[in-house]
């Protein structure tokens, strides 16, 4: 495979080199300056190592799944609001628009973002919660460190070894996320952009699928100052909008402003510093993030979506029941492995059975666990 550049002269052998060296700014992480991989491999023709780890990750079978995992909203109450998913592709997304303007490397942030949320179990934070309590003395549960086991040791894609065989920027970027508040240095520029465009993904995503979903208003989102001025700003330009068209012209704005806001504010920032790799970035101890400004009326939105949506009566039971059940399988799958498929039985034998039903919960799909929940509990 590796010979494609002397069969095929319009392939240069430095492709990807040349391609970064104009395209990306000198604190951006260059694929040539990687550590590679675990298990070293050859280099491929045309597709930089951080490409290679997205396709990895895109093609794996937790990366699937997210299709049938919640973000914040249940399958129960429709098919118009966002998965797991989708939610992950804007975050892709919105990453990539802004790591363009900033010059940092695009496919790092998309393999990164297309990773960050795969670890979730069923259920979403609440069902991270539940696996959490009943696996703490255990070593407990997180969604992060999850992501890091899915790819390290539970997919298979390779008959020599398990995992994904990622590089070393991907992994020490998740394992950056389980870590997020102990570090004592910045993360590298793209995993710090992934987190801060999951961010402007779920404030403006959360917004648009409960005003849908009928949990709150556009008037009552208007006592939210950011709501309240991206309301101000649309009526300025488009002022014959039905409610209907205003809500989705305020969703659009929302996401507009807080992305330009970021490009703006970071590329400010980062011109001003000079930062000469991406090493200095790192040690300087600099954060990407919104302007001060915009931080301060993002948090006021996100304290009004944690009282009036995601505490919602509606979303409370739902809760509080998959929760309940999340507990109830995993203590059943603790007292007896048996009923365990076989790999995931073998498996127990090397890291316990009570991180493997953990385990082997965290992988299902929403619909997966409700249907083995009701085997489950009905045959014993
Ligand atoms: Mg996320």
């Amino acid at each position: 495979m590796n010979d494609i550049s002397s069969s095929r002269p319009w392939l240069s052998r430095t492709f990807v080199d040349d391609r970064e060296t104009v395209l990306l700014a000198k604190y951006a992480m260059f694929s040539r300056d990687s550590l590679g991989r675990r298990r070293p491999e050859p280099p491929h023709p045309y597709r930089g190592p951080f490409q290679r780890d997205r396709d990895r990750i895109l093609h794996s079978s937790a990366y699937r799944r997210l299709s049938g995992k919640m973000q914040v909203f249940t399958g129960e109450m429709g098919d118009y609001h966002r998965t797991r998913l989708t939610h992950t592709q804007e975050v892709a997304t919105t990453a990539r628009t802004i790591g363009r303007a900033l010059r940092l490397n695009e496919d790092l942030i998309e393999a990164l973002a297309l990773m960050h949320d795969i670890g979730h179990p069923p259920y979403g934070h609440c069902g991270e919660d539940a696996l959490d309590e009943v696996m703490r003395p255990y070593g407990g549960f997180s969604h992060n460190r999850f992501a890091l086991t899915i790819v390290e040791e539970m997919e298979f894609r390779y008959q020599r070894h398990p995992g994904l065989n990622l590089t070393a920027e991907v992994l020490a970027g998740q394992a950056d996320r389980t870590e997020k508040n102990k570090l004592d240095r910045s993360s590298l520029l793209e995993v710090q952009l992934v987190d801060a465009a999951d961010s402007t993904a779920y404030d403006a995503h959360d917004t648009d699928d409960a005003i849908k979903l009928g949990l709150v208003t556009l008037d009552q989102l208007q006592q939210v100052p950011l709501i309240h001025e991206c309301v101000e700003q649309v009526r300025e330009h488009y002022s014959e909008l039905s409610e209907r068209f205003l809500s989705k012209a305020v969703v659009h704005h929302l996401v507009n402003w807080q992305v330009t806001d970021m490009i703006e504010h970071n590329a400010r920032e980062l011109q001003q510093r000079d930062f000469q790799s991406s090493a200095e970035a790192m040690s300087s101890g600099f954060r990407i993030g919104p302007s001060p400004e915009l931080a301060e009326k993002k948090r006021v939105l996100e304290g009004f979506l944690f009282q009036n949506v995601y505490r919602h009566p509606k979303l409370i039971a739902v809760r509080q029941q998959a929760h309940d059940k999340i507990q109830t399988l995993w203590r059943l799958y603790v007292e007896d492995p048996s009923r365990l498929p076989k790999k995931y039985q073998i498996r127990a034998e090397h890291i316990g059975i009570h991180a493997m039903a953990g385990h082997y919960i965290a992988g299902m799909t929403d619909r997966f666990f409700e249907d083995t929940y009701r085997l489950m509990v009905h045959s014993r």
